[in-house]
């Protein structure tokens, strides 16, 4: 695991591995094109001012063969999703190819015209700027598409027993920048993260009750909004189940509103644990639950009532020098989609109302008219 991955909360590696693989996309677009006009600009400078040996000049085409299929590859990967590849391997084909094409033209150049290695070393500045970019990710895929090609170099040119000090030489001016690109990726890296941090803190303070984790009420009604929407459509009814502790202010009074803080915290627990994985639970208010029952009907949902409330009765909250049962009541009502979503609390409230009257600790459903 990168040192950029290590600092990202296990909660949000997903989003963070969503939102690399949009910049890396955006990079696979742009690099490509940077990458084609200066291809295109080297080869029109090299076939109308340099004269080469023209057997060299083949080679050279040769060798630039596989920049411009990756090239090619990246574009259309951005135009049609297809190969479905994550975007890092298009910068690393970008990039593998285009260190490569520089290390060999230099080892080309060494051997049969060192006369004109002053030349390949401004080539090479510029792939391993490109090279080094495109490592967006991390040092380690710098490792993988310009540490690893310059090794596999440097061992061919000891076996060519290409002059070692020709060759230290053309890599100074190169080296100088990739270590430049290098510091400023980091930076670039740690920018990012930072503010995928900051931004996902927010999003997070903004839809999530920090006492109990739950979703807010602000957070919340998108999904009810959805659900209403679902059943319209499919004529599935869905239920909601508005939840209040019993008599929560006598927990307050008598053991500290810290003591009551935690009953907060456990009932929310309590609550998940009797969920299915579609459901929703998210804290309406003070000491009020609402839960989103999906596809749910009047008689599945006084069942789930039924479960909650039982559950809570039935486990005591262990608090600092004691454990009490916090009993809790339940307004259940059930919809096709058509009344809005206020008019359904509204109706929930109604049902808990009467749950409250009737004695607490017990669940009621509201009718259609309620
Ligand atoms: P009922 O059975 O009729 O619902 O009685 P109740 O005492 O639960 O209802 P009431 O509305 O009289 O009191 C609710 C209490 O919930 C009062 C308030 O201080 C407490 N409360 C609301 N939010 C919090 C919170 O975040 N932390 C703590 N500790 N208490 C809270
Ligand atoms: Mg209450
Ligand atoms: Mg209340």
């Amino acid at each position: 695991m990168t040192a950029a991955r290590s600092r990202i909360p296990e909660k949000w590696q997903l989003a963070f591995e969503a939102y690399q693989e949009r910049m890396e996309s955006g990079l696979v677009f742009g690099g490509a094109w940077l990458l084609l006009v200066t291809v295109s600009l080297y080869h029109v400078s090299h076939t109308h001012f340099h004269i080469h040996r023209s057997d060299l000049s083949q080679a050279e085409l040769i060798l630039r063969l596989p920049l411009i299929a990756s090239i090619l590859l990246a574009l259309l990967f951005h135009w049609t999703g297809l190969p479905r590849w994550p975007a890092r391997y298009f910068l690393r084909l970008m990039g593998l190819s285009l260190s490569g094409l520089a290390l060999s033209l230099l080892f080309l150049f060494t051997k049969h015209e060192p006369i004109m290695v002053n030349q390949v070393s401004d080539a090479m500045t510029i792939a391993f700027f490109g090279s080094t970019v495109l490592s967006l990710r991390s040092f380690r895929e710098w490792l993988l598409i310009v540490a690893l090609p310059v090794a596999v170099f440097g061992i061919a040119a000891g076996i060519a027993g290409l002059p070692k000090l020709t060759l230290f030489a053309v890599f100074i001016g190169p080296a100088l920048i990739m270590f430049v690109t290098c510091i400023l990726m980091a930076f670039a890296r740690t920018v990012a993260r930072e503010g995928f941090i900051a931004r996902e803190s927010l999003s997070e303070m903004a839809t999530t009750d920090p006492l109990t984790t739950l979703l807010n009420r602000r957070a919340f009604m998108p999904l009810v909004q959805q659900e209403r929407a679902r059943a319209q459509r499919s004529q599935v009814p869905f239920s909601v189940i508005l939840a209040d502790l019993d008599k929560f202010k006598r927990v307050n009074d008598t053991w500290g509103h810290e003591a009551g803080d935690t009953v907060l915290q456990k009932t929310a627990e309590l609550l998940n644990d009797c969920l299915r994985r579609q459901d929703a639970l998210c804290r309406w208010g003070g000491e009020e639950f609402l839960i989103l029952l999906p596809e749910t009907d009047a008689e599945g949902a006084m069942k789930v009532a039924e479960k909650c409330r039982f559950h809570m009765q039935e486990l005591p909250i262990p608090l600092s020098n004691t454990s009490i049962t916090q009993t809790i009541s339940l307004g259940v009502a059930t919809s096709d989609g058509s009344e809005d979503i206020d008019r359904l609390v509204s109706r929930a409230d109604s049902a808990l109302y009467l749950a409250k009257e009737y004695g607490r600790n017990r669940a009621e459903l509201a009718g259609p008219g309620q």
